[in-house]
């Protein structure tokens, strides 16, 4: 297998991310519940796109590119953390957002006015339409141009949280299961892979909050991301565990949701976001109450930022 360290990576996380223990809310639930703070990467609010930037940014300046492009909704914490993180190191970001979610000068959408980003709306449900707007984009500027998927999620992007498993692999403690949320797969994906390879005893699960077919995607982008890794292993349907948190729609709150936010808050004094982290909490509160966790289990929560769009999105009592 290829070392992770021999891929091209520009140095934009703080690494490792803590790992604390929820004391209030593992006495609660009567297990013991850890939370990884990848909302403390350290660029823009922090975030899951830090990890996987780092590798897609190398690619990108390896090749050249002074443009680099990417889309989401308009609400996407990952257009924000690729702007930012794009900006730093010396390339311009532009981001063409679906028009999709909360469009005026709120959240995301104010962070990348702050940072003067070039921001573009395509009025289009396809992100093919997308794509190929960029490359029209790229060609009239006359600039060599890198694009990046919806959520960084490719192989490549993934080896970002190939890495994070090996990260907490390296920090000594075991967990039985660690828990993301899974937006567009490539944050499962590079866990699901990298617990394969380097925690043999964690369980995965990766809490849907859109309905796309997250068992095809997750598979897709674990098998291309072996083949970058040139890794020996053999993947099958029991290395992917799912669960369905996404209530009324992507980027709607959700009852559970709001009431794991709220959670979290009045126990923690963290503030988890009604998009992605406060669905994929709410699934690890159900998972508890269906009694999947034993006294002695140790459950870590993957903390993966979304405080931009807690101020974007209303969210009822
Ligand atoms: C993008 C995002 C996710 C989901 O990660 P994917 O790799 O897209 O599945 C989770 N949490 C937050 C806060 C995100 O911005």
């Amino acid at each position: 297998m290829r070392e992770l360290n021999s891929f091209d990576r520009v140095p934009l996380a703080v690494l490792p991310t803590p790992v604390q223990r929820l004391e209030n809310i593992s006495r609660m639930l009567g297990t013991n519940v850890w939370i990884k703070r990848d909302d403390m990467t350290g660029v823009g609010l922090g975030g899951n796109k830090v990890r996987k930037l780092e590798f897609l940014l190398a690619e990108a300046k390896a090749q050249g590119a002074e443009v680099v492009f990417t889309t989401g909704g308009a609400q996407s914490n990952h257009a924000m953390l690729t702007a930012a993180c794009a900006l730093k190191v010396g390339m311009t970001p532009i981001l063409i957002l679906k028009k999709r979610g909360v469009t005026d000068r709120r959240g995301n959408l104010l962070l990348e006015h702050l940072m003067g980003v070039d921001v573009r709306f395509m009025d289009t449900d396809d992100y093919a339409d997308i794509y190929a707007e960029m490359d029209r984009v790229g060609q009239a500027m006359g600039k060599p141009y890198y694009k990046i998927p919806c959520g960084g999620s490719n192989a490549l992007g993934a080896l970002g949280y190939v890495s994070c498993a090996k990260e907490i692999a390296e920090s000594g403690m075991d967990f039985d299961y660690l828990i993301c949320a899974e937006g567009s797969g490539g944050t499962h994906a590079g866990l699901a892979l990298g617990a394969k390879l380097f925690l043999p005893h964690t369980t995965v699960v990766g809490m849907m909050v859109d309905t796309d077919p997250f068992d095809v995607i997750t598979m897709g982008i674990m098998k291309e991301a072996v083949k970058l890794l040139e890794a020996d292993v053999e993947l099958g349907p029991d290395d992917i565990h799912l669960r369905p948190m996404a209530g009324p729609g992507y980027a709607i709150p959700s009852a559970e949701g709001t009431r794991a936010v709220r959670l979290m808050a009045e126990k923690e004094g963290l503030f988890l976001d009604p998009v992605y982290t406060g669905k994929a909490f709410a699934g690890l509160l159900a998972m508890a109450e269906e009694g999947a966790f034993r006294p002695t289990d140790n459950v870590l929560f993957l903390y993966s930022g979304g405080a931009g769009g807690l101020f974007a999105v209303d969210m009822p009592d």
